[in-house]
């Protein structure tokens, strides 16, 4: 069958998100947090969390039902390779941004690759290849993100992005979408964002002028809780994206507009129609703005707090946890975030910053590097070696002995030492990794 092309930009996400809120109670109760918490971090009540950039593993599950919509492995790192430059500010278009909003344009701190390890632990490539007779998916029913409906089912969404790459997808009216995200706080089964494979990546099938790897931009800005830059009320001068910092807008711009183009009373400048989460083609879009950045960052330390460099961690894997009896409190001090007990037997925990080296069975090494880390803080925080030195002939020797014997000096000193403590955790992985390497 032959494929219609997409004429302008159409994407599901907003569409999705009113379906779930009227037919899924747990997602409008959900919604009503998560934007709380938004509005809290943007008004300065609550401050951010992650620091540094934060690193997203993500699964292409390709579902195709020919060769050439079984799409290559180049083209899917064609895409990874376009997110890492949009979510970093590294796309050399962002140059093109009119000088008046140069300053707004922003870094999201957020870099994604394709998994290296699956569910089970094993090794992949983060791509999954699904062959299907299911020509046409449909964002109404979420059918391409479920092997019973032709699909493919996803992973964890609580540890990956997952990202689907399908022949055709239609919205509710029969209408031809590039693709579609799921907003945060939706059913874990089917989070993420599907994409037609002609608009995803810049090689192979993507067809211009969804050529340029956006469409998948867009769908992750949706994913972590952008909305659309007009404020998706049609036409209309009253909706909002939630966003101090983007002009209201009357309505989708299509294309590649010409600066500026002035609704809503927004002159001179007008739409800001070459942020990600217009409606423009590939090459006319290439921003997003401070606050739009600062609401994914909220998503990712609220409703998306458990992907990117976190683990589920089983305490029996703690072989040498058992000789720490304060550990919240070390946590507190080494920047590892102990979040909440799961179960019985289960933690999460969660690094803050950059992500560790870690390839091999994180479970046990974040025990490891926890001891490295307290070893590398009594050797380099003078009033702990100083302790250290002088109550060792009594026997007190790790970390959380020094500080139960002398609780207010010592946090005193290593909350002085803020700045040595971070270069120390990046020593510790760094150990960490040299470690391993010389084990395997
Ligand atoms: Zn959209």
């Amino acid at each position: 069958m032959r494929e219609r092309a997409v004429h302008r930009r159409t994407c599901g996400a907003h569409e999705e998100h009113r379906r779930l809120l009227n037919t899924d109670p747990a997602y409008a109760a959900n919604r009503a947090i998560i934007e709380s918490q938004a509005w809290e971090v943007e008004r300065g009540m609550r401050s951010l969390e992650r620091s540094g950039v934060t690193q997203i593993p993500v699964v292409v599950h390709v579902v195709y039902t020919t060769a050439t919509n079984n799409i290559s492995d180049a083209q899917i790192q064609s895409q990874i390779d376009v997110l890492n430059h949009d979510f970093r500010k590294t796309n050399a278009d962002v140059a093109n941004v009119p000088s008046v909003w140069q300053s707004l344009a922003t870094d999201a701190r957020i870099s994604f690759y394709l998994a290296t390890s699956d569910p089970n632990g094993q090794a992949t490539n983060g791509i999954t290849r699904t062959h299907t007779s299911t020509i046409t998916f449909h964002s109404q029913t979420d059918d391409i993100k479920s092997a019973a409906s032709g699909g493919a089912d996803p992973w964890p969404s609580a540890n990956y992005l997952n990202l689907w790459v399908g022949p055709r997808i239609v919205n509710a009216q029969g209408q031809e979408l590039l693709g579609y995200a799921q907003f945060p706080g939706g059913p874990a089964a089917t989070d993420g964002v599907a994409i037609v494979h002609s608009g995803f990546g810049t090689s192979g099938t993507a067809a211009s002028p969804y050529n340029l790897g956006r469409t998948a931009t867009h769908e992750i800005g949706h994913w972590l809780n952008l909305f659309h830059i007009w404020g998706d009320d049609g036409t209309g001068c009253t909706g909002s994206d939630q966003c101090g910092d983007t002009p209201n807008a009357g309505g989708p711009n299509f294309g590649a507009p010409g600066f500026p183009h002035v609704t809503c009373n927004n002159g001179p400048s007008g739409d800001m129609f070459m942020n990600y989460m217009d409606y423009t083609d590939d090459r006319a879009m290439f921003m997003f703005t401070s606050d739009q950045v600062t609401r994914m960052q909220a998503t990712l330390d609220g409703p998306r707090s458990s992907i990117g460099s976190t683990w589920l961690i089983p305490w029996t894997k703690f072989t040498r946890f058992t000789k720490f009896t304060n550990f919240t409190w070390l946590t507190k001090f080494t920047g590892f975030t102990f979040i909440t007990p799961f179960t019985e037997f289960t933690w999460f925990t969660r690094f803050t910053g950059d992500p560790p080296p870690f390839e091999i069975d994180p479970l046990i090494q974040i025990a490891d590097l926890v001891f490295a880390l307290s070893e590398l803080l009594i050797a380099n925080v003078p009033e702990l070696k100083e302790a250290a030195d002088r109550l060792a002939p009594v026997g007190v020797t790790h970390l959380h002995e020094l500080i139960a014997a002398e609780p207010d000096a010592l946090a005193q000193a290593i909350g002085s030492n803020a700045h040595a403590v971070k270069a120390l955790q990046s020593d510790a992985r760094n150990s960490l990794a040299r470690m391993n390497k010389s084990a395997s």
